[in-house]
């Protein structure tokens, strides 16, 4: 039975709009098709509520906690956003409707490579895809107006927080391996000012300020 991709979405959004006031979220979760992010043998579970796997231990995000990183990033739209854990592009599809700009990380080159291409073939010309190198996110291209990571720390690492344009906002989920919390960082004066967001569930970071190469476990 064919699928209707389109009316499973509406009925998504109208559950998200129980949780998520900004409306530029919601009409950017609108316009990107979570099918075209999932594995072909998971697509008729594109638009149920819930992470995906999509290979190399590794899945796509929760709508519900997409849409709530997005709102927690407050982006007008002029931004430069750096992402840490491109997976399959879905959570970067969505910052590119809301930003200028953005550039994305991930640390298995396959899943790098094939988000890259789905980026291609669905027209989405502001998002530039790199390859994790040694340290956390992208140095060379710092500094950044936003950075959102996508997995789970242990704690805030003080090379994201370096990348951080005056006035930027870092969002990440920190805590345990198994649980953690989202937060949003910004800098104030010589400290950071750390807001929590409620508890989330994520893969973990893998690297120097985060969880050791062991931790990338297999699903
Ligand atoms: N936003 C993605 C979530 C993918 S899961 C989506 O919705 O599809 C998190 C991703 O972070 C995984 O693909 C994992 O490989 C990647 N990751 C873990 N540590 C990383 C690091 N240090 N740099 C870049 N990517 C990393």
């Amino acid at each position: 039975m064919e699928i209707d991709f389109a009316a499973a979405r509406e009925a998504l959004i109208a559950g998200l709009r129980l949780e998520i006031y900004d409306e530029r979220v919601l009409r950017a979760m609108r316009r990107v098709p979570r099918e075209e992010f999932v594995p072909a043998d998971l697509r008729r579970l594109a638009y149920d509520d819930r992470p995906l796997p999509i290979g190399h231990g590794q899945t796509i995000s929760q709508p519900l906690m997409v849409a709530t990183m997005t709102e927690v990033l407050r982006l007008r739209g002029h931004e430069k956003v750096l992402e840490i854990g491109t997976g399959s592009g879905y959570q970067t599809a969505i910052l590119a409707q809301l930003a200028e700009r953005v550039v994305t990380v991930e640390r298995v080159p396959e899943l790098a490579e094939s988000a890259a291409e789905r980026f291609r073939r669905l027209g989405y010309d502001n998002i530039t895809v790199h390859v994790a190198g040694p340290k956390l996110g992208l140095p060379e291209e710092a500094p950044y107006d936003a950075i959102l990571v996508t997995a789970g720390a242990p704690r805030v690492p003080r090379v994201l927080v370096e990348q951080l344009a005056p006035d930027g906002r870092l969002v990440i989920p920190v805590g345990r391996r198994s649980v953690q919390q989202l937060l949003s960082v910004t800098r104030e004066g010589d400290g950071l000012r750390v807001r929590r967001h409620g508890q989330c569930r994520f893969v973990p970071l893998i690297g120097e300020e985060a969880w050791p190469e062991s931790d990338a476990q297999e699903y």
